[in-house]
């Protein structure tokens, strides 16, 4: 006889649906496994999830929402066009909502590139707005080869994947990224970075480099996912001059550096090199799926639907964007980031001076990394302690379990990265680091080897 077993009660909001996630969900999820977090309200930098607590959101949605989450301005702008009665898919035809969107995009951008500069919309990532970028500089120079750095991050699709660091892809030729901390040059500074240009500026001239002349250069101005490098500005110059002189394009990927988020408007302006291509995505679309090219209109040879797709006119992220491009430039945001970011910057290294574990600290703006160290490994020459990935993972555990949501990145995925909205107070920012400090001293505790 069957027995009818009692129906098992009924899983909590929050644990069932993460159970359900864990049970249907792919298992190439990613941002989800670390943040076990069911978000179902927030507001500017907190995150409440279904189980009733709170969080610092210092993510930011990958570093997409410059004004925080559902600030008053981008839900009004939404509810503008919802109530408006305009329609919401319209492929890439002209409306009056995009219009205002380009119109204050360009407002935002350096003079001497606006004035002269074409815009595609693309389908709504970053990656895409990549790859568009990519076969722009293709079709212009009738070349294929590319130029790409160490550490770089350009999206997920098969030809931002080649730019990246972890491809392998013989048309992109690799150059040094600087960075002081790991130099491969082991000297650091401007020097490391003097070296580096050297390198590059060898490939191209030396006629058996095996470096065929490419058909363009893409870099991060601050490298993001890479690990929080801010390229030194006498480099970027640097790259800008070796690419002028050879005609090879040269592609700012401002896909997370963008919108203020380094101090300025957009990064490329604190070297004061103007690009030729800048793509852009992420705060563009003020939390809604947005990403653009924009480019200097010489290279606009290619064809009618060379860079196509269905969802190229998202009507509610151009006027969440509009609102929040024009939120942080006529609140002067930028120089805000600037200066609250420098101020968190001192701290973190104030902090790092108490914790071995801390090898370096860096950032510009509101774009900071902390890389954690394994302070007893054997010395190594030059004497740089191995990064710690197990220790910044559990950084980030402690983090969560006092209300803070940070996120790993850096090619051993051993620095804790800091992405607050650009709105954060002075009182949320000192919160923000008590967390971590805190956080840091329980990590270290918990993972400190017994003597
Ligand atoms: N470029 C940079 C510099 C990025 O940081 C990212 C995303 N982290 C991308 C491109 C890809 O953007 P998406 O994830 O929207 O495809």
């Amino acid at each position: 006889m069957a027995v009818t077993e009692p129906a098992p009660a009924p899983p909590s909001t929050h644990e069932g649906i993460l159970l359900r996630q864990s049970l249907r969900e792919s298992a190439a999820r990613t941002y989800a496994r670390a943040l076990p977090i069911v978000p179902v309200r927030a507001k500017g930098l907190t995150i409440e999830g279904a189980d009733g607590r709170r969080y610092l959101d210092c993510l930011s949605g990958a570093g997409t929402l410059a004004l925080g989450h559902n600030h008053p301005v981008v839900l009004e702008a939404i509810r503008k066009v919802v109530d408006s009665g305009a329609p919401l898919h319209v492929l890439d035809l002209a409306t009056p909502v995009k219009d205002a969107f380009t119109t204050e995009l360009y407002a935002t951008l350096p003079p001497a590139f606006a004035d002269d500069a074409r815009i595609q919309f693309c389908g709504p990532a970053g990656t895409d707005a990549v790859e568009a970028a990519l076969k722009l500089v293709r079709t212009a120079t009738g070349r294929r080869g590319l130029l790409a750095f160490t550490g770089a991050y350009h999206g997920m699709t098969a030809g931002a994947l080649d730019a990246s660091g972890g491809a392998t892809d013989v048309r992109v030729t690799r150059l040094p990224f600087p960075q002081d901390y790991r130099c491969p040059f082991g000297v650091g500074g401007e020097r490391g970075a003097e070296l580096g240009a050297r390198w590059t500026e060898n490939l191209l001239d030396d006629p058996k480099s095996g470096v065929p002349a490419p058909a363009g250069m893409i870099l991060e101005p601050v490298q993001g996912e890479g690990g929080v490098f801010p390229a030194p500005d006498t480099w970027l110059r640097r790259m800008r001059r070796i690419t002028a002189d050879r005609a090879i394009p040269l592609i700012a990927d401002e896909v997370q550096t963008g919108v203020g988020r380094t101090g300025t408007f957009w990064a490329v302006e604190q070297s004061g090199i103007v690009p030729d291509v800048m793509v852009l995505s992420k705060a563009i679309g003020g939390s809604l799926p947005l990403a653009v090219i924009v480019y200097r209109s010489e290279l606009d040879a290619w064809q009618p639907g060379a860079h196509a797709g269905t969802f190229r006119g998202n009507q509610l992220a151009m006027a969440a964007g509009a609102a929040t491009l024009a939120f942080v430039r006529t609140q002067g945001l930028a120089a805000r980031a600037a200066t609250l970011g420098a101020r968190m910057l001192g701290q973190l290294r104030a902090l790092a001076a108490a914790h071995p574990v801390v090898g370096d600290v860096r950032g510009r703006g509101l774009m900071l990394g902390v890389e954690l160290v394994d302070p007893f490994a054997e010395p190594a020459d030059p004497p740089i302690p191995p990064p710690a990935p197990q220790l910044a993972s559990a950084v980030r555990q402690e983090c969560l379990d006092r209300g803070l949501i940070v996120e790993l990145g850096g090619r051993h995925s051993a620095v804790v990265r800091l992405l607050p909205p650009l709105t954060l107070t002075d009182e949320q920012a000192a919160a923000v680091l008590d967390r971590f400090a805190d956080a840091l001293a329980a990590a270290e505790r918990s993972t400190r080897p017994k003597r």
